[in-house]
């Protein structure tokens, strides 16, 4: 056993991991580009970006070379009286590539961090103008929003909270829609789903403070993909009920989904926007919160009592804010939606394979992303999908099925010869791990 393992075992707890029965984790000694390197100098080839983070692969030299730079210059500023330049410079950016008046950005550590902040700038902007009633959000079936106690309420049609559920501040849910090529009942699926939601809103009139959801993506459900139009019309409810509307994009920004915000493709601006993930390219743990204007000006007041309570030690970190900028210029460098676009293209040639196959169902592909479904005997993680996931690391792949979904969600970097690997090992594996 390597001392790394040796040490892992008998001081480290992991993240959705069950100790008891799961193999050990495995020790990275370092990774580059579309890969990641075990002690032993094995090659494996990342296929999820490392928990969806790493945009432009793993070691970007620019990168690396950003956050030496700004390390040199103040590795930490305390974000409430002070602030720096990667900070506003980031924020400004971010404004511009954000569409409408999304233009007030706040700063947080991780995913959840920023739900939780989305969560408390909506309840607190009906209190700041005087109504009190609306303690309730509205969120979809199987959405994910993170683990934190705001965001495993709204996440609770994720099923993964269940025993959290006396604790949760309260949501009520409504059903969301997927759809996959060649599905030609998705409009009446849709009415229906609009028909429940406008129901609810009718229903809890007056007590809701905002709906919050994954735009075009679910992803932890299993990419579940939705067309923009149903997207467009669940705002379009929510705007003639008059609540908030909250967009998690903290799995669906910075081009995942063939845009550089999967907001754009719906044509609409939400209130509030969450990013995370691959906002520093997988280099440092950074969200932002970003509320239109208005919302804005309604904490804005004589004392503190109309102020956001909310920060973190490490607020608008500036080491995070400065690969955060350097990653944005990169997309225009480096021509990275245009790269984003032959990706898919190539996915939905495999969409076709797999269909053709006759392994799996609902093959589907969205921007970077292409994912299917396999049979499996359910929960997050069914057998056949830990069984997938380790025969692809025996062979050299980061491929970790969700459930009964199998998907590969690839750094920009990659090479067409690794997406063609890539695509052979899938097909390979669901032959001979029954
Ligand atoms: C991963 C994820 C989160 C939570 O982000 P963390 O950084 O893991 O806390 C929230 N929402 C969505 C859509 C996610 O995919």
């Amino acid at each position: 056993m390597s001392m790394i393992t040796d040490l892992d075992r008998r001081f480290v707890w992991h993240p959705y991991t069950q100790h008891k029965t799961e193999n050990d984790a495995v020790p990275i000694s370092h990774a580059k580009d579309a890969s990641m390197y075990d002690e032993k100098g094995n090659e494996i080839l990342d296929l999820i970006c490392s928990w969806w983070t790493c945009l432009h692969g793993h070691s970007h030299p620019e990168l690396n070379k950003a956050l030496a730079e700004q390390a040199e210059k103040a590795p930490h500023v305390m974000f409430a009286a002070f602030t720096h330049e990667p900070a506003v410079k980031l924020a400004s950016k971010l404004a511009e590539l954000m569409p409408g008046d999304l233009n007030k950005v706040f700063y947080s550590d991780n995913g959840s961090t920023a739900v939780e902040v989305g969560l408390k700038m909506a309840y607190q902007y009906w209190v700041n103008k005087g109504d009190t009633q609306r303690t309730k959000f509205i969120a979809f079936d199987g959405a994910y929003h993170g683990d934190t106690f705001g965001a495993m309420a709204v996440g609770k049609g994720s099923g993964f909270f269940t025993l959290f559920n006396d604790l949760l501040c309260s949501v009520v849910t409504t059903p969301f829609v997927g759809t996959w090529p060649g599905d030609d009942e998705i409009e009446d699926r849709e009415a229906w789903a609009l028909g429940e939601l406008e129901t609810l809103l009718h229903n809890y009139d007056g007590q809701i403070a905002a709906i919050i959801l994954e735009p075009l993506m679910q992803g932890s459900a299993g990419m579940n993909f939705c067309r923009p139009e149903f997207i467009a019309q669940v705002v379009e409810l929510a705007r003639r009920a008059n609540i908030l509307v909250i967009f998690d994009e903290v799995a669906t920004g910075f081009g995942r989904t063939g845009t550089m915000f999967a907001c754009e493709q719906s044509k609409v601006v939400p209130d509030i926007v969450c990013l995370s993930k691959g906002l520093t390219a997988g280099y440092m743990p950074m969200s932002v919160t970003v509320a239109r204007e208005e919302i804005f000006d309604a904490f804005l007041g004589e004392n503190f009592d109309k102020a956001l309570a909310h920060g973190h030690s490490f607020t608008a970190n500036p080491l995070a804010c400065a690969v955060a900028l350097r990653s944005l210029q990169l997309f225009e460098e480096e021509n990275t939606l245009a790269r984003i676009k032959e990706i898919n293209t190539k996915h939905r040639t495999f969409v076709q394979r797999l269909q053709d196959s006759g392994l799996v169902e609902y093959p589907r592909a969205l921007g970077s992303i292409v994912a299917c479904n396999f049979a499996a005997d359910g929960g997050y993680k069914s057998s056949r999908s830990i069984a997938l996931r380790d025969w692809y690391l025996s062979k050299g792949f980061n491929i970790r099925p969700i459930g009964s979904t199998l998907y590969l969600m690839v750094p920009y970097c990659i090479t067409d010869e690794q997406l063609d690997s890539a695509y052979d090992i899938v097909i390979e594996g669901l032959k001979a791990v029954p």
